[in-house]
């Protein structure tokens, strides 16, 4: 479970997490929308500590992120995250993206790391693309590797920051087949989204972010007919 209690967040004077409260349980699945500015990236990029907060607790599955590296590390193995720009290394191969962190941050053996790399490519079905370099994949196949190489290290929970905003239409759909295949298994879930219909269909809670703060939450069916604040309507006639 992740557990953030009134975890706050400055960018200089800019006040951009204000007393954030959020419960992620084992199994669960939630959802964070929300206005560009409004502080999710922002959020997300906390539980894993890519950004530091500066007042209140993150607890995740027991240890608190707090400024030693120790617990940072531990932490970071469990946590698997999922980025708007894919982030693989050009570089390296497809199979050679998903066998790093197993082998230098959990030191599996270079064969079983192999034979879990392409286990999990098979998962999110490209295992044909092992041997390609990311530059020669297309946008929506590139997501699925970076979803590969984050399972591989068997995360308890999974983290997606707007994983298809980058992706072309016609992308989309095989990325979120991914995600909620994922979900089909329990995988835990925090995902940044403007998918409404993957919330609808994934998501056990929707959580709404406005100027740093969660204003609203609700499971899927209330939240998106029985908005209570303005805010949250005006954001949900935007994007619906
Ligand atoms: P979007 O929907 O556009 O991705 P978001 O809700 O993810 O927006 P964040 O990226 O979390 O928003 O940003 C929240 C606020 O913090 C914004 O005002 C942003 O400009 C600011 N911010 C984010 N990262 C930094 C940084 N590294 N330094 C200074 N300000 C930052
Ligand atoms: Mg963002």
């Amino acid at each position: 479970a992740v557990i953030m209690t009134d975890v706050h967040k400055w960018f200089g004077e800019h006040h951009v997490l204000n007393g954030i409260n959020l419960t992620v349980h084992k199994g669960e699945r939630l959802v964070i929308c929300g206005p560009s500015g409004s502080g999710k990236s922002t959020l997300v990029r906390c539980i894993n500590r890519l950004e530091a907060h500066q007042q209140g607790t993150i607890m995740v599955d027991g240890i608190e992120l707090t400024g030693d590296s120790r617990n940072i590390d531990e932490v970071r193995r469990e946590v698997g995250m999922v980025f708007q720009q894919f982030n693989l290394f050009p570089h390296l191969t497809v199979l050679q993206n998903c066998m790093l962190a197993p082998v230098w941050i959990r030191k599996v053996p270079k064969k079983a790391a192999q034979e879990i790399a392409l286990h999990f490519l098979e998962r999110v079905k490209i295992p044909d693309l092992a041997d390609r370099y990311p530059g020669r994949l297309s946008g929506g196949q590139q997501q699925r590797v970076a979803i590969a190489r984050a399972l591989c290290m068997t995360p308890k929970i999974m983290l997606f920051d707007e994983p298809t905003s980058a992706l072309d239409p016609e992308m989309v759909k095989e990325v979120l087949d991914t995600m909620c295949s994922l979900a089909d298994e329990g995988m835990t879930m925090l995902c940044v989204t403007h998918e409404m219909g993957f919330a609808r269909q994934v998501a056990h809670r929707v959580v709404f972010m406005d100027a740093g703060s969660i204003i609203e939450e609700n499971t899927p069916e209330l939240f998106f007919t029985h908005a209570r604040h303005p805010r949250t309507r005006t954001f949900l006639e935007q994007i619906l």
